[in-house]
């Protein structure tokens, strides 16, 4: 029986990952390479080899309400949209809370996980760690990977001819900490992630003139939606998503753009990205900088020379003194020597993103190699909790066959929502993918139940935001206090903000039966087309 489990990296994957183990009565070790916890939270003024890098101005792009762990809601006065020390100290509370730090191992690097000799019967793993220049091997019976995915940097230099000429400073958006180095510069930031967006803006404030180049372009949501609720409050929702599930992919397509382009008209800011379903980024200020003239957004380039770029519609922006490419990361699991986990835009290595199925016994799973559109922290916590059940017999995997299949037939599914993309295996509607986990625990709400015992809290639970404690209400898990939390949700996202009493307040209430018009009315014209 599985007992032991291992867990490489403290950052808030291995940190629930511990959790989730003590819940099933597994006996978790977590090591960890540097020497605290929090992962690419713990803002450091130099990069380490290893661990995620942040910049130093970093604001969370998913409310407190959507990205807390399922069982611990953010004290009340943190703010709604967090600064990155916030979200340590959150993840320092979460440790102190639940009694966690002592099964941490700092300053210990996982070098190798291996099968043992035995695998093929027992499932068991060799682990070898080293601390301080010594090394050690310990067997266990499960392994549960929670390495983080930005650290390697994406390079592409192949994709842009003249770069190795270029005379000026060129940095990848992971070594980037603050804007001091470029003030009264002429910059150029490639792509448009959420890092690009960020840096360009930042950057916009100081340098003489900052250029955005993308080759696809990208929606780009605010976080402050309707009546200044957060956007994912608003948007991630079951019944929105089912309104998405029945439209045609047209519609679909259609009501997207209209939704994004609510607060600016993309295309006249030559940011309309050719994939009309691709995944917005979230930025409150991306536009105005552009409105100002600070940012100039231009297309893919063609080539560099020692001073300029030259893109692909022939324009050229000369006297360039630094590029900065926000390109993404690479995958890297430099500790794996048995398998390899190759992912792009046909392969798919994971069951659920979760459990490799060249695998033969499911005693290793991978938390964190997802891209929801929502928050990574519950998604995670989820996926923690599944593997968990997995690794103690408590649920099981259907056999390797199926899981190819499925595999197949959701990267169908995702290629046509999202395009063809190199990250497509990563990519996932939120509400989906927690669904698909929760069935998986067997802690998915049933809405019916909820409605004919308690209908205030089936009310929320079906038109209200879809947060963590959605997944503490019933089966393995459950959490007393999910029910509160739910409740109580909006007065934890509003408190913070009424720093001034004033006496007309719009709260979350008054607000519901405008979505509801809004969802039903789009149900309603998607079955029309449909029939
Ligand atoms: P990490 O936080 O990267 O932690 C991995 C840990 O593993 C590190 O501590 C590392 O030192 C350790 N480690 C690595 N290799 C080894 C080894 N061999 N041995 C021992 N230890 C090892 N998500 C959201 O939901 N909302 C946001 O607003 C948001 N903002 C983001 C902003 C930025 C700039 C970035 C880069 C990401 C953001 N994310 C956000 C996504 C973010 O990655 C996740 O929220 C989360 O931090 C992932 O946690 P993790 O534990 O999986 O990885
Ligand atoms: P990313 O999301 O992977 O974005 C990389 C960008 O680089 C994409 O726009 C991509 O273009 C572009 N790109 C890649 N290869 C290219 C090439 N050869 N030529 C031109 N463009 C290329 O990486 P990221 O922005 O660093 O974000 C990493 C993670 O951190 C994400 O999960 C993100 O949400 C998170 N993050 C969050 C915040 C925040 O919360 N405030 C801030 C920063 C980052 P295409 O779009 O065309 O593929």
């Amino acid at each position: 029986m599985v007992k032991r489990v291992a867990i490489v990296g403290a950052g808030c994957s291995g940190l629930t990952a511990i959790k989730c183990c003590l819940e099933e009565g597994l006996e978790p070790t977590c090591f960890e390479r540097s020497e605290d916890i929090g992962g690419l939270w713990r803002f450091t003024n130099n990069t380490e080899e290893g661990r995620g890098s942040i910049y130093k101005s970093v604001v969370t792009n998913t409310s407190k309400e959507m990205m807390c762990f399922s069982d611990f809601p953010m004290p009340e006065e943190f703010p709604t949209y967090l600064h990155h020390s916030k979200v340590l100290e959150y993840l320092h509370l979460y440790v102190e809370h639940f009694s966690l730090i002592k099964y941490i191992h700092f300053q210990t690097e996982v070098c190798s996980v291996r099968k043992h000799p035995d695998f093929n019967s027992t499932g068991l793993w060799d682990v070898v760690t080293q601390k301080q220049g010594e090394k050690t091997v310990a067997i266990f019976d499960a392994v549960l990977i929670c390495n983080g995915h930005f650290t390697d940097p994406c390079l592409p230099f192949e994709c842009f001819p003249g770069i190795n000429n270029f005379k000026g400073s060129i940095i990848h958006s992971r070594t980037y900490k603050t804007p001091d180095s470029y003030n009264g510069k002429t910059v150029l930031v490639v792509g448009i992630g959420n890092s690009a967006a960020d840096l360009a803006v930042e950057l916009a404030h100081i340098a003489k003139q900052v250029f955005l180049s993308t080759r696809e372009g990208s929606w780009v949501l605010s976080r402050i939606s309707h009546n200044g609720f957060p956007v994912d409050m608003v948007l991630s929702r079951r019944f929105t998503l089912l309104g998405v599930h029945l439209l045609p992919k047209k519609l679909a397509a259609m009501l997207n753009e209209k939704l994004m382009s609510r607060w600016f008209n993309h295309a006249n800011y030559g940011l309309e990205p050719k994939n009309r379903m691709k995944i917005p980024i979230v930025n409150d200020y991306l536009p105005s900088q552009i409105l100002q003239g600070a940012i100039k957004v231009k297309p893919n380039i063609k080539e560099f020379t020692e001073t300029s770029a030259i893109f692909e519609d022939g324009t050229v922006v000369d006297n360039l003194d630094a590029v900065i490419f926000a390109t993404g990361y690479n995958m890297t699991f430099p500790f794996l020597n048995d398998f390899s986990l190759e992912m792009d835009e046909s392969n798919a290595p994971l069951y659920k993103n979760v459990f490799p199925v060249q695998v033969e016994k499911p005693t290793i799973a991978f938390l964190g190699l997802i891209q929801p559109l929502g928050p990574i922290m519950p998604t995670v916590e989820l996926q923690a909790r599944w593997a968990t059940r997995v690794f103690k017999g408590e649920a099981h995997l259907p056999p390797k066959r199926k899981m190819e299949k499925y595999i197949i037939r959701s990267m169908k599914t995702k290629s046509k929502w999202f395009g063809i993309t190199k990250s497509l295996s990563l990519q996932t509607h939120y509400i989906d993918y927690v669904n698909e986990l929760s069935v998986e625990i067997g802690n998915c709400p049933n809405l019916m139940y909820l409605f004919l015992t308690d209908p205030k809290l089936a009310w929320e639970v079906a038109f209200g935001p879809c947060t963590p404690f959605q997944h503490r209400l019933s089966g393995p898990g459950k959490w007393q206090g999910a029910r509160k939390a739910i409740l109580t949700q909006w007065e934890r996202t509003l408190k913070p903000n009424r720093t001034r009493i004033v006496q007309k307040n719009q709260d979350a209430m008054q607000r519901l039966p405008y979505n509801l018009i809004l969802i039903l009315s789009a149900i309603i014209v998607g079955i029309w087309f449909r029939s």
